[in-house]
This record gives structure tokens, sequence and C-alpha cells, in this order.
């Protein structure tokens, strides 16, 4: 009952958050000192800020944070999928989910989502099986389990249809990663919201089958974005990408019936916009403004789905991103931000950053 009424309260947000390693190319003493300084509860995490007083002298800032878990950079993808794993239920049972990966270019979130090499089209399942420790990341761990629990409640009278797209906000603009043309042709996408649904006019929703087939979705659409930019990186750390699986029950014997769908968001690096005085200057701007704009507006509608009934207006209009996921946000649908954090010294500021930003919607 308790936890009932807290989970009422919190509007279904979760925070959680996740310390990469430090790879083999980066230096392990350049390591900031990051702490969880409760490992077996790991709902903490500390971080010791090196600084000078105003005497000059050395000092050590502590700062302190606490979500709903806290990841190790020895945490597997296994580990992080473990408390994942019952969102997966919701969506069959009818629930709107929507998970975000929220962090600097290079702190984990493509790495958390995706993983390691998707699996390819002879893919049998075996690697993502809840107790195999793969490189696989959320999404192919989510849709393998989405598609296996929905098999197994055949034997219950469930039959379940599954379709997915997968879009690109670029400088907030919608871009179909899976449509004909190229990414920057001048095809306009707009987002439609009717009667509790969303549809995006003119994008490629593909009907799927079997986890195979949404794995082909997935690297066909990144092999789309690669094709549009020479460095594919660059134009991926400047938008978000939004990952969509919509996921239709319908009981034969019970003549239940739910329909919902399952965000998985790789949002823009969060990093601050540099003085770099390169040429790109302009161009570099308005990303950034773009980016900004939608990072601020998700905290600003995920804090006032989490302030509950207190909020009278949500301001979804005030980005693309938040506009899209309208449906998704709110109401009975479930959300969690994952926070990817750099281990590094110098990435020290960001990760403050984003450890704030992510306490803001907590
Ligand atoms: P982002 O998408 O936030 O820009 P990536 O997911 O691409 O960052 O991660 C940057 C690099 O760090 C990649 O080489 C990735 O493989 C690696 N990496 C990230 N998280 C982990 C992890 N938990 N374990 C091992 N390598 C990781
Ligand atoms: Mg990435």
């Amino acid at each position: 009952k308790l936890h009932n009424e807290i989970q009422e309260l919190r509007g279904n947000i979760r925070v959680f958050a996740r310390i990469r390693p430090a790879l083999p190319s980066q230096n392990a003493g350049a390591l900031a000192t990051i702490k969880l300084p409760n490992p077996r509860e790991a709902k903490e995490i500390e971080v010791l800020s090196a600084g000078e007083s105003a005497t000059g002298t050395a000092t050590m800032k502590s700062f302190g944070f606490s979500f709903d878990r806290v990841f190790g950079p020895e945490a597997s993808q296994r580990d992080v999928f473990g408390e994942v794993e019952h969102l997966m239920q919701s969506v069959l049972d009818g629930y709107n989910t929507c998970i975000f990966a929220y962090g600097q270019t290079g702190s984990g979130k493509t790495h958390t989502l995706e993983g390691s090499g998707l699996p390819d089209s002879n893919f049998n399942g075996s690697d993502l099986t809840p107790t195999a420790d793969s490189g696989a990341g959320l999404i192919p761990r989510a849709v393998q389990m989405l598609f296996a629990t929905a098999e197994s409640l055949k034997d219950k009278g469930w039959t379940y249809d599954f379709e997915g797209g997968m879009l690109e906000i670029y400088n907030e603009t919608i871009h179909d990663l899976l449509g004909k043309g190229s990414l920057e042709s001048a095809i306009k996408h707009e987002v439609k919201h009717e009667k509790g649904r969303t549809t995006v006019s003119d994008a490629v929703v593909l009907p799927l089958t079997s986890p195979s087939q949404v794995f082909s979705l997935l690297s066909k659409a990144s092999s789309k974005r690669s094709v549009a930019a020479t460095l594919m990186n660059e134009r991926s750390s400047r938008s978000h990408s939004v990952f969509t699986l919509r996921v239709r029950g319908s009981n034969a014997s019970t003549m239940e019936s739910c329909d919902a769908t399952l965000s998985l968001v790789d949002l823009a690096g969060s990093e601050r916009l540099a003085n770099s005085g390169s040429g790109d200057d302009a161009k570099r701007f308005k990303e950034a403004v773009s980016i900004n704009k939608s990072l601020s507006s998700l905290s600003d509608v995920i804090s006032a789905l989490g302030a509950g009934k207190a909020a009278t207006h949500v301001p979804y209009r005030n980005s693309t991103l938040t506009w899209l996921l309208k449906n998704s946000l709110g109401g009975n649908s479930k959300t969690l931000m994952l926070l990817a954090l750099s281990p590094m010294a110098e990435h020290l500021g960001e990760s403050l950053c984003s450890l704030r930003f992510a306490s803001k919607v907590n």
C-alpha cells in the first residue's frame, strides 16, 4: 500500500545513473573520484571535486545525489536490464513507457540502449536470455523479452501485434530514419495526436513479427544515419533518436485488449556549447540552441508530471521531442531516465551538470 502511494506521488518516473568504465585508451589515473557509498543498495552517488579555498589552499568538495538505482563501472548489460525488465510486462499490460538515455557525448548512452553490435539476422535469441551476459543493450533485450513473453501468453488466449518506427529529431525537425529519401529531404513530418494515439505523417511504420526484424530495422536506421553525415557520430551526438515499438494485444477468450507504445530515446549529447571558434560556429550554435530547448523542455515536462495534480499545465508544446512523446509522458505512462556518466576527471564538470539535471526530474 505504502509502495503504491509513493508510486502515485512520484508519477511513475524513475531515474537510474550508470557510470561507464574507463576505456582502454583512457588513462585510469585520470579518473574522477566518484563513489557509491552503499554499493549493496546502490542508490547513492558521491562525487568529489578538487577546488581551491579563498586563501588558495586545496579543498575537496563533496556532492551527493540519490536516484532509484546507481550502476558502477562494473555493472553489466544484464545487470542494467535486470532492473528494467519489469517495465516490459507493463508494456504488455498496456502502459505506454518511455526510456531516455541522457548524458554528454561519450558517456555511454548508445552503449546502454543498443550495446555493442546489434544481433545479426541469424540471431536466435540465446545471447539475450536473462542469464546471458553479452554486450547487447536495452533495446535488443527488451525486444527479445517482449516477443518471448507475448509468445508465452498465447496459452492464455492473448495474441500480440508489433510495429516499429525510428525517427531522428535534428534542429527541432523530425526525420524518418526508415524513409526512402535522404535525411535532408524536404518531406515535412507532422505530429498528430488523436484519441490518445500519436502518428507522424509520412513516417514509415513496419509490422514486426520477430526480434530479428526489429534488429534489421535498427541497422537500416543506423546505416541511413551514417550515409547522411560524413561524421556519423557528430550528427548522432547532436540529434535525438527515437525508437518506438507499438504493442497491441487482444484476448479472444476474455475479450480484453491493450495498446501501448514503448519509446526508447537516445538523447543528443547534453554537453554545454564550447567556444570553439571554428568556422562551423553558426551551425554548432543552432544545434546547441535546439538541444538545449528540447532537454530543458523534457525536464520541465517531467517535473510538471512529477508534481502530479498540482501542475495545471504541462508544457509539451515547447519542443518537438516533448510534443512527439506527449501521449507517452504522463497519464498512466511510465518514464525511466537513464543518466550516463563518464568516470573521467576531465568530464567532471559535465557529470555534475548531468547529475543536477537528473536530480531535478527525480
Ligand atoms: P554516447 O552514446 O553517450 O556518446 P557511447 O555509448 O558511444 O556514448 O560510449 C562511448 C564509448 O564508451 C564507446 O566506445 C562505448 O563502447 C564505450 N562504453 C560506454 N559504456 C560502456 C560500458 N558500460 N562498458 C564498456 N564500454 C562502454
Ligand atoms: Mg551515442
